[in-house]
């Protein structure tokens, strides 16, 4: 069965945006991966179908209402039974290559997009939801990024990406960042190729990209390469 990848939001028409390009949007059409998209207005009351309230106790924005983000949330399961649930949100546990290989191996994810101040805390007491977030910045609404997250498995997803092995020996799989790339010309604005990556010899290419690859982390990403270096 293909990967099922199902999205409430306020904003159903900014899918699938992004991933209705290149290589998720060619999988898409082929049926690699589908898209159901919930809207969050659909489950709004009163005339304007209005979704969020003012903050209890003051304060600027609005609050996405708890009883409709669950309404929402319980569509969403109903027709996606089995799939974890992710929320966007700045206080979320951020996204790592390791949890997104996971969903890329599961049956799929169903990501809620919030807006404004985010949503109700009830709606976290009562659902069971893993919240997750990008970075340390603030986004104004969820919708980017899901569709980050559906990219980052996607691509894992066999069917999606050309060349299967492109996959494996990138940023954060080895838990190193990943070595300089070249190309032609040999020759750029004074610069050239490493020699190693023309001598043909392919042991001494791996060796070159394996240290470079260290040096790289060591000096960028000194969280990353203590991590590596405790490794057995
Ligand atoms: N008041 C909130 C920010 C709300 S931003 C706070 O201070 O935490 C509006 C919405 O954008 C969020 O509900 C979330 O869905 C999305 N968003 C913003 N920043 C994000 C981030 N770093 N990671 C994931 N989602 C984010």
């Amino acid at each position: 069965m293909s990967w099922q990848a199902c999205v409430i939001t306020l904003l159903p028409e900014a899918f699938p945006g992004m991933l209705g390009h290149a290589l998720a949007g060619r999988a898409l059409d082929e049926g690699v991966w589908s898209l159901d998209i919930v809207a969050l207005r659909d489950f709004g009351t009163g005339k304007h179908q209005s979704v969020d309230d003012t903050p209890s106790g003051g304060g600027a924005g609005m609050v996405l209402r708890a009883d409709i983000a669950a309404a929402a949330y319980d569509a969403a399961i109903a027709a996606h039974p089995g799939l974890p649930v992710m929320s966007m949100t700045p206080r979320g546990k951020p996204l790592t290559q390791k949890r997104v290989q996971e969903l890329a191996d599961g049956p799929g994810v169903i990501v809620f997009c919030s807006r404004f101040e985010g949503i109700d805390e009830r709606f976290y007491d009562t659902r069971e939801v893993e919240e997750v977030s990008l970075g340390d910045y603030v986004l104004s609404g969820g919708e980017v990024a899901a569709q980050v997250v559906l990219d980052a498995a996607l691509r894992l997803r066999p069917g999606v990406m050309g060349d299967a092995r492109s996959g494996e020996d990138e940023s954060f799989s080895a838990g190193l960042l990943e070595y300089p790339h070249y190309t032609r010309p040999a020759e750029f604005e004074g610069h050239s190729i490493p020699e190693i990556l023309t001598s043909g010899d392919h042991a001494k290419v791996e060796a070159w990209r394996q240290e470079m690859s260290e040096q790289i982390t060591r000096e960028r990403r000194p969280d990353l390469w203590e991590i590596y270096k405790k490794k057995p």
